[in-house]
């Protein structure tokens, strides 16, 4: 498939420079076992179409950019924790299912604004992720590599296997997991606002416990995995007909979506998206114009099929409000199915003065709930959340009830990429979102 694109232009691509590197790589991988199987992002989709209907919502989150050195057991089960504590808080306010999907297991590439970057008069190709070069700033980290692909893969089959087992072995169990809440509320003074909800999540449960209601839902949960479609050598070495069904599947990944520096109807990345039958999400910044949002849900799904396009809006807490509405309206007026998302990270990130790249949680839950302000005036349904988080207690995004000010960002500033909320600053986001959704 990669061929069939190469007439396309193709953004934010790197230089691989060695081409027998890059048709090696390409054939290690195309030798691969996939990583999720069609039948999953098929099931994936249906869980999706109930979001696009209203009737569920859909929390996505992880790293900006994952890291080969980031998979270890410590660090992928606190993040899963944290999603699932998040989850339980949503689906009980909610009163819906909430669909899991990790910013996990595949999330290795990065768009930069600059192809370079220079420091101490030295310029050096920009860091494009871990599947393309490396973070440190040396020639030879940061010249691409593709035999990263291949370590990404393998990074990724490790990272899924750890969360399958934990979600599928008991880890995810919902007594658990609201433990796991409850702790959070009585232990730490970000946590005591939202005792409230904590103890009817507790009432509910109990009496489930009473009626002895002891469904395997209660054991295990399903928990998918996404990343952008970012690196088209990767992604079109990794795409598979299906032998079920005869069509074309990205298998290294659940949930694919094209980001906002890559969306060009003409391009290369959105004609990829259109071939794979996966669930796909666009990313939606301010300057999208409603004729956009239309092209590209016809490019993507001129059959409007129940599940497969999800519009993940990234407005940025000053605009969303002015923003959105034309979108959702033209939208609706159009006949579309899509989801809409709300990822309240990447329109809101700022240099702090000591040069940190950073986001403040209140701009964070003020586009959160302009996202639900507009929803509710059109009557279109806030179909979830998408967005970076570690379950680490990182200093990356400044605020929150247990607040990080700016100045105490170095104290733990460990992304790669862009600020993740830490454990706390999502919790409490997951809390004063079940506030909107109770109210
Ligand atoms: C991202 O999700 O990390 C990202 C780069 O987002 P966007 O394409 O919306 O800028
Ligand atoms: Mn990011």
């Amino acid at each position: 498939m990669r061929s069939a694109l190469a007439e396309l232009p193709a953004a934010q691509q790197p230089e691989w420079g060695d081409a027998s590197r890059l048709a090696d790589a390409v054939a290690e991988l195309r030798a691969m076992p996939p990583l999720v199987f069609a039948g999953e992002c098929d099931l994936l989709k249906q869980r999706l179409a109930a979001v696009s209907r209203g009737e569920a919502f859909l929390l996505q989150g992880g790293d900006c950019a994952e890291t080969f050195d980031g998979i270890t057991a410590d660090n992928v089960r606190a993040k899963l924790k944290t999603l699932l504590q998040m989850a339980v808080v949503l689906t009980y306010a909610a009163s819906m299912p909430v669909v899991k999907v990790g910013r996990l297991a595949g999330q290795y590439a990065k768009p930069r604004s600059k192809p370079s970057e220079t420091r101490d008069g030295e310029t050096l190709p920009a860091f494009r992720g871990d599947i393309v070069n490396g973070v440190e700033f040396t020639e030879q980290a940061r010249t691409p590599d593709p035999a990263r692909m291949v370590r990404a893969y393998n990074a990724s089959a490790a990272a899924l296997n750890l969360t399958r087992a934990f979600v599928g072995g008991g880890f995810a169990d919902l007594h658990q997991v609201h433990a796991w809440n409850t702790d959070f509320v009585r232990t730490s003074p970000a946590g005591q606002r939202y005792e409230r909800i904590a103890g009817r999540i507790d009432q509910a449960l109990r009496f489930m416990r009473a009626i002895d209601v002891d469904s395997e839902n209660v054991r295990k949960v399903e928990l998918y995995s996404s990343h952008e479609a970012l690196l088209l050598d990767y992604e079109t070495a990794l795409t598979r007909v299906d032998s079920r069904t005869g069509a074309p599947y990205d298998v290294s990944g659940h949930f694919l979506w094209v980001g906002e520096r890559t969306r060009q109807l003409d391009g290369a990345h959105i004609e990829f998206a259109s071939r794979i039958r996966n669930p796909i999400g666009v990313k939606v910044g301010p300057k999208t114009t409603s004729d956009d949002l239309i092209a590209l849900a016809e490019k993507l799904d001129p059959e409007r099929e129940p599940g497969r396009l999800t519009f993940v809006t990234r407005m940025g807490a000053e605009k969303i409000r002015d923003g959105l509405p034309p979108l959702i309206e033209k939208a609706m007026a159009s006949g579309l199915v899509a989801s809409w998302v709300c990822d309240p990270m990447h329109g809101n990130t700022y240099e702090a003065p000591s040069g940190h790249k950073t986001r403040r949680f209140d701009d964070v839950m003020d586009e959160v709930r302009g996202f639900f302000e507009v929803h509710r005036s059109l009557g279109s349904h806030p179909g979830g959340l998408h967005v970076e988080l570690t379950g680490d207690d990182v200093t990356e995004c400044v605020g929150g009830g247990d607040p990080i000010a700016e100045d105490g960002l170095s104290r733990r500033y460990e992304t790669v990429c862009d600020p993740r909320l830490n454990r706390t600053q999502s919790l409490e986001l997951a809390f004063l979102v079940a506030e909107l959704l109770e109210t």
